[in-house]
């Protein structure tokens, strides 16, 4: 099967784990109802359970007053109001604060780089706030799950598919990148759908700001999903890692989409770190899958699959690439979300 787990520094000893988390947190019932802090009297009905991360558990949240509904991320953080408000709104790069635990760290990261971000392909975050013990994140919400469900239902998408949301992808990453942050965990399962078929890049909780080649340096944090993972991170030798571990997992998720499976994927870790230090990885047999895989998107993975990393394209060379433009370049400009269930029928 196809995983999409989470790795860091402090947890790789111990295993493939997601981020810091108590199960218990995921057990305890949300409150029916959560004070909207900014709106005196109004507050977010909770709704419907979305899913769970390795640190939040996020259902539907719908304002009274207008019945607009929102994801609600719910992370049992136990940080007091003020502090929070202050992570929201502060203006130095993120990583320089301080905070109780490493946990609170991280969070606090994620949410001063995602509260920055505001773009059509990026998950929109609207607030974040302390209620009973716990941080509410108030993000878009996107309802068709994410193109990880998609690819385990259908198994490979088609092309057509597969440029839209390559082309979507590669402007958030743009975007991303002007800005000096790297995502650092892209992957399947954490590019999300919206009402209309849109990916929604989310999850910040490993992004970075990466201003400098000494940032650069200081980056040597293993990090990522082992699957997506770039091999400078793997190798400490090599002096850290730049936005440019952001183009491997965009290779990493090209291949996936196009296969129905990851390009290094193996039994254990060591397996798949093994793979991707030497660039192993084959592509399925025309004959044993029922997509043909056209030899411009192999090109084009191998151009972001590159061991070095200044030699992989940016998102702007990536949209340039003749694949983008075969058979006439058909890109849907819709997508119907029943196609995360069943292969469309291009007419
Ligand atoms: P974590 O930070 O713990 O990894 P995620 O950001 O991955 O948490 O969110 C956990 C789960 O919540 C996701 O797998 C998804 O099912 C759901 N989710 C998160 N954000 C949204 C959103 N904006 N819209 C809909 N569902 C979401």
């Amino acid at each position: 099967p196809v995983t999409e787990r989470k790795m860091t520094d402090r947890n790789a000893a111990a295993g493939p784990v997601q981020k810091s988390s108590s199960s218990k947190n995921h057990a305890d019932p949300p409150p029916a109802f959560v004070p909207e802090p900014e709106d005196g009297g109004e507050r977010y009905s909770i709704g419907a359970f979305l899913g769970k991360g390795g640190f939040a558990v996020c259902y539907e949240g719908t304002l009274a007053r207008n019945g607009k509904v929102f994801a609600m991320k719910v992370v049992k953080s136990q940080m007091p109001q003020k502090k929070m408000e202050e992570k929201v709104s502060a203006t130095d790069p993120p990583g320089h604060g301080r905070s109780h635990t490493l946990t609170l760290f991280e969070f606090r990261t994620e949410l001063q780089i995602h509260s920055k971000m505001r773009h059509p392909f990026i998950v929109q975050f609207y607030r974040a706030f302390a209620f009973e013990k716990s941080t509410y994140v108030v993000l878009e919400l996107c309802p068709n799950g994410s193109v990880m469900d998609m690819v385990k239902k259908r198994r490979s998408l088609t092309l057509p598919e597969v440029r839209r949301f390559m082309i979507q992808l590669c402007a958030a990453v743009k975007y991303l990148h002007k800005r000096f942050v790297a995502h650092r965990d892209l992957k399947m399962g954490n590019l999300f759908l919206d009402h209309n078929m849109n990916i929604k890049v989310g999850d910040f909780g490993l992004a970075a700001m990466i201003l400098s080649d000494k940032d650069a340096k200081r980056r040597n944090t293993l990090c990522g999903t082992p699957n997506y993972i770039a091999p400078e991170i793997l190798d400490k030798s090599k002096g850290g890692h730049t936005q440019k571990v952001d183009i491997w997992s965009l290779g990493v998720i090209f291949f996936a989409m196009l296969t129905g499976y990851p390009p290094f994927q193996s039994k254990t870790q060591e397996e798949i770190y093994k793979k991707v230090r030497t660039l192993t990885y084959v592509w399925p047999k025309d004959s044993d899958h029922s997509n043909f895989i056209p030899e411009e998107a192999k090109d084009l993975v191998s151009a972001c699959l590159n061991l070095v990393d200044e030699e992989r394209p940016d998102p702007d060379d990536i949209v340039e690439h003749p694949f983008f433009n075969m058979y006439d370049g058909c890109i849907p400009r819709q997508l119907d979300p029943a196609c995360r269930f069943n292969k469309p029928i291009w007419l």
